[in-house]
């Protein structure tokens, strides 16, 4: 179950690195978390649009810029500063940033072994003040649900 799962969660990636085509533009103040569990194993998948994070998605040409892009990863890299998961340990943290001609997007990718009751993303909308919404679906073996967090309702409540 969980190889289905995680494999359904790679075509959701897949899915969302599509979303760089110029056909289907992400949306400002609009970012996505897939996420997976089952049993102890929880994964994430953030993407977020440049423009939300750093206030530009051009390439970064300032030493200022540069200095954005370099902290924005670091962020995305500390799953702390993302995240509040109770009693999990992260695995894995990874962050990317991808352009096109038009936009760019931050993806992050997390694994960690736990079972939290919840997840909550202030810490995110604490330090990423243009995301207004961040669009979730969560896939368990309860099935694939999918949910809205915002910095007043940034928390979620996942299945047991
Ligand atoms: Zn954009």
């Amino acid at each position: 179950m969980l190889r289905i799962a995680l494999g359904f969660l790679a075509s959701l990636a897949l899915n969302s690195a599509l979303a760089h085509s110029p056909l289907a533009p992400h949306v400002h103040g609009l970012a996505k978390l897939d996420i997976a569990v089952e049993s102890t194993a929880l994964e994430l998948l953030l993407s977020v649009p440049a423009q939300s994070l750093m206030g530009f998605e051009h390439a970064p040409q300032t030493t200022q810029q540069k200095a954005q892009l370099a902290q924005a990863l670091n962020m995305l890299k500390s799953p702390a500063t993302v995240f509040e998961a109770p009693g999990c340990t992260w695995q894995r943290a990874e962050a990317t940033y991808a352009q096109d001609t038009e936009h760019a997007d931050f993806a992050a990718h997390y694994q960690a072994h736990c079972t939290p009751s919840r997840i909550s993303l202030e810490p995110f909308f604490k330090q990423v003040k243009d995301v207004h919404k961040v669009q979730v679906q969560l896939i368990s073996t309860h099935g694939q649900e999918a949910f809205h967090l915002t910095a007043e309702q940034p928390l979620l409540e996942l299945p047991q």
